[in-house]
This record gives C-alpha cells, sequence and structure tokens, in this order.
C-alpha cells in the first residue's frame, strides 16, 4: 500500500487508517462494549501521545474505557509535530511537575520503548555556550539538572567539543548523556494499539461536541469527524462515570464545555527547516544554544533525526489560530541567522522549509515565564481530570502523566 505523506517534508509518514476507522459513528459504537455496558467507566478526549498513554494505562486497570479522537487518525497534533526528542529534564524548575514527570517519563520512555521495539536512540546532546557569560548559565543550567535528578552532566571544552561534532563552534559545552530521540508516530501507534488490545475502544473521527455533566456521569456528545465536517452531522452520546481531557490545544475548549471557563491556552507555532542531504553530515547528534531566558522555547536546535535527517528549529512565536500551520512562514534566512553561531558553515542553500508544530502555552504573549503543566480533578466538576497545557516536554513525560492520571481516576471511580 502507497504511503500517505503527512506534512511537507518531513520524513514522518502515516498510512491510510483501518477500513473499520471509516465506518459511520453509529456503526462503531454499536459495534463497541457500549453495546453491552450502559456507561462507560472512562472517555478520554483526544488521541495524541498523551491520550493514547493514558488510554494504555487506564485500561489495564479498568474495562469500559473510550479513546475518542475527531481526526481520522491518532497522534495528527502536536504528537508528531514536535522535535521527537527524549528529554533529560534539565530545564524545568526544580519541584515543577515538569522536571518531576520528565525525569521520571524519561527513564519510563525508553523502558517502553526498549520492551515494545519503538524505534529510538539515545545519543544524548550538547547544550553549546559561546563566551563566559554563556559559559556561567551552562553551569546554572547544570545545578538545575543535577537538582531534578539528572545524572551524568557534565561541562566539556571545545576540542572534546569537536570530537563528537566537528563541525560546530563553542567555547564549552553541557553534555548531556540521558537525551535521546524517538519516532514519536510509532510511539502513538504502539500505545493506541496496547490500548485496543487490552479492551479499550479507539473511536478516531469522533469529536466531543458537548459535555453535560450530571449526578454521577458526564454526558459525553459526540459527532462524526473533525470542526471541518458538516456541522448537522449525526451526533451520539457516551454516558462516563469519568472524563479525562487531553485535548491539547483545545483542552481549554473542553474545559470550557465542562463549565470551567478558567484556562486559557496560547498557541505558539514552532516552524522548521530542514538541512538538504548533502549537508546532513554537519551534524552527529542534538546540538541546543541556551535556552530563551523569558522561557518562551529552548532556542532553534539541531536535531539529527532517526531517518538522517537534521532538523533546524523550532521557532518560536505567538499565533492567532490553533489550526494555522502554514500561514506566513518564516524564509529560510532567518533558520541561518539562528544556527550560525552554533555552525558557521550553514548557508541558506542548505536548507529547505520543513513541518510546524503548535505548542499549547498557558503564559500569555508579553509574559514570559514558564507554566508547569496542569494535571488535577476538577474541583467543580468531580468526575473530570483536566490535563492543560501540556507543551513540551510532554512527549518524553508521556507515561508518567499517565500513571499519574490512574491515581486520580482511581479516586473518581473507587
Ligand atoms: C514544535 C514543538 C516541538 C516539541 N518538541 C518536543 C520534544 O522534542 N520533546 C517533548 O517531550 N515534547 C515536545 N513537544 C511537546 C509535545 O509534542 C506535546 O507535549 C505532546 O505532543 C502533547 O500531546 P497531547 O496528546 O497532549 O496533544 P496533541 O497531540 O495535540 O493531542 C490532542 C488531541 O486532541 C484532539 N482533540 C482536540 N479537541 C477534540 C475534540 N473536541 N474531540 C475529539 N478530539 C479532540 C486533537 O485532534 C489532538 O489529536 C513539542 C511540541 C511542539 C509544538
Amino acid at each position: 500500500m502507497a504511503e500517505e505523506v503527512f506534512y511537507h517534508l518531513s520524513p514522518n509518514t502515516y498510512y491510510p487508517p483501518p477500513a473499520s476507522y471509516c465506518l459511520p459513528l453509529a456503526t462503531r459504537l454499536k459495534s463497541s462494549i457500549l453495546s453491552t455496558v450502559d456507561r462507560a467507566n472512562i472517555v478520554i478526549v483526544g488521541g495524541g501521545v498523551v491520550g493514547c498513554a493514558v488510554a494504555r494505562a487506564v485500561s489495564q486497570r479498568w474495562s469500559d474505557v473510550f479513546l475518542v479522537e475527531q481526526m481520522p487518525k491518532f497522534g495528527m497534533g502536536a504528537s508528531t509535530r514536535n522535535s521527537g526528542v527524549i528529554h533529560s529534564g534539565i530545564y524545568y524548575p526544580p519541584g515543577s511537575l515538569k522536571a518531576q514527570l520528565c525525569v521520571a517519563g524519561n527513564r519510563m520512555l525508553r523502558e517502553f520503548c526498549a520492551a515494545h521495539n519503538v524505534p529510538h536512540r539515545n545519543c544524548g546532546k550538547l547544550v553549546v555556550a559561546h563566551g563566559g557569560q554563556q559559559e556561567a548559565a551552562l553551569e546554572q543550567l547544570a545545578a538545575n539538572g543535577r537538582a531534578n535528578g539528572v545524572e551524568g552532566l557534565r561541562l566539556i571544552d571545545r576540542d572534546t567539543i569537536h570530537v563528537r561534532e566537528p563541525h560546530i563552534e563553542a567555547t564549552a559545552a553541557l553534555e548531556v548523556p540521558s537525551t535521546g530521540i524517538i519516532s514519536a508516530e510509532d510511539l502513538v501507534k504502539t500505545l493506541a494499539r496496547i490500548a485496543a488490545d487490552q479492551g479499550a475502544s479507539l473511536l478516531p473521527r469522533a469529536r466531543v461536541v458537548r459535555l453535560d455533566p450530571r449526578a454521577d456521569s458526564i454526558a459525553v456528545t459526540l459527532a462524526e469527524g473533525d470542526s471541518n465536517d458538516p456541522p448537522d452531522a449525526t451526533q451520539e452520546t457516551i454516558e462516563a462515570r469519568c472524563v479525562i481531557n487531553c485535548a491539547g490545544l483545545y483542552a481549554d475548549e473542553i474545559a470550557a464545555m465542562l463549565g470551567n471557563g478558567s484556562y486559557r491556552i496560547y498557541p505558539v507555532r514552532g516552524e522548521y527547516c530542514e538541512l538538504v542531504r548533502a549537508k546532513s553530515y554537519l551534524v552527529n547528534n542534538l546540538v541546543y544554544p541556551l535556552p530563551h531566558t523569558d522561557g518562551l522555547s529552548l532556542g532553534v536546535h539541531l536535531t539529527r533525526t532517526l531517518w538522517g535527517t537534521v532538523l533546524v528549529g523550532p521557532t518560536a512565536d505567538y499565533i492567532s489560530g490553533k489550526n494555522d500551520y502554514e500561514r506566513n512562514r518564516l524564509p529560510v534566512e532567518e533558520f541561518v541567522r539562528r544556527a550560525k553561531p552554533m555552525l558557521p558553515e550553514i548557508e541558506a542553500a542548505d536548507l529547505q522549509l520543513a513541518y510546524s508544530g503548535i505548542r499549547a502555552k498557558l503564559v500569555p504573549p508579553g509574559h514570559g515565564g514558564v507554566a508547569d503543566f496542569v494535571i488535577t480533578s476538577d474541583a467543580a466538576v468531580p468526575r473530570a481530570i483536566q490535563l492543560i497545557g501540556i507543551e513540551s516536554p510532554g512527549l518524553t513525560s508521556c507515561l508518567a502523566i499517565a500513571e499519574r492520571v490512574v491515581s486520580l481516576a482511581a479516586e473518581i471511580l473507587q
């Protein structure tokens, strides 16, 4: 069967969904566990990597679990539009959920990948500095990482950098051995497959359009397809004892459907370029600058993918639309400008535009600072669990996030 190229110049590809996913929603629901039970135990809204990891974890413990995703396949949002880096946990404030779940998630993800043959590479990374001031910042970063429990960090000099990355220019670097790279698509597919094998019902092309909290359940109304589908499409309802909001960029809108209007997600686009094949020898592994001081992003970095291509990016710019991946793309010269201090040989002719992804930020434009993950039972809607602002390192943390969600669900379903 021919491969369907998923997005521009990405090595990632998607196979067409199984034919059973394309049946009408009502038919799929009739052939699901709903034909034998009057209420589902759990409905998970959103089939990105977090929703799939949650589906795998909760279906180990409970029957009657539904994973509902508006797109035709799982993981088509941020979950496959990212750098695919298994982060170590050096960046996040000690004690934060991001720090705890990234460090735990890093270990869990490596073990999971090894056990389930998910393509990944334990390659480590370098965070590079230019001059005394940046070297002091590197030391602070190393201290922060150690406080978070990240092991094996060490500062290396220019000669040692050149042994590892002959084309990279820097006066010093922080070597981070526990960073790796993963095929995010294969991870999503594997998590979804295990959830299905454990009895969870997977419902792609099913969009949550309404949520009605009741005394001991939440009524979840579904429409066929995503928001581009006709509004008069048939609707179906699942009664759930627990609803878990894993809707990524749209998690604030799902929370609002539940009556909680306190969250707002600001979309921040990250764009990538790719080195032309003939120049991919310039980068051996992962090379990062120091992170933005305003906390917006980790800075434009160089990532050698599992396919041998080299990504340059992502950038970070607030945008107005949550679905705006391609309008007003930055020119390749902008990527050259940002990457040149690390990679002096890079020229505009070496780059072609690649895909982009959109971060689910909780920090409004102009405010700076880092917001932590929100993973909580909803005080006002006792049968709902909210996962909001699951930006980076959400891919790395997905298994640890899922473990935390299991504890919250156990309190609801006891
Ligand atoms: C540019 C970029 C680079 C990144 N790099 C890294 C990295 O290297 N390492 C790392 O650890 N993390 C990285 N991240 C973060 C990581 O990608 C995210 O944290 C993670 O993918 C979040 O997963 P998710 O399942 O919460 O969201 P998503 O993948 O966005 O999934 C949410 C799903 O919910 C569905 N949905 C929404 N509303 C509805 C509805 N009403 N009904 C049904 N379904 C609905 C959507 O269609 C979507 O599929 C990066 C993110 C970006 C944008």
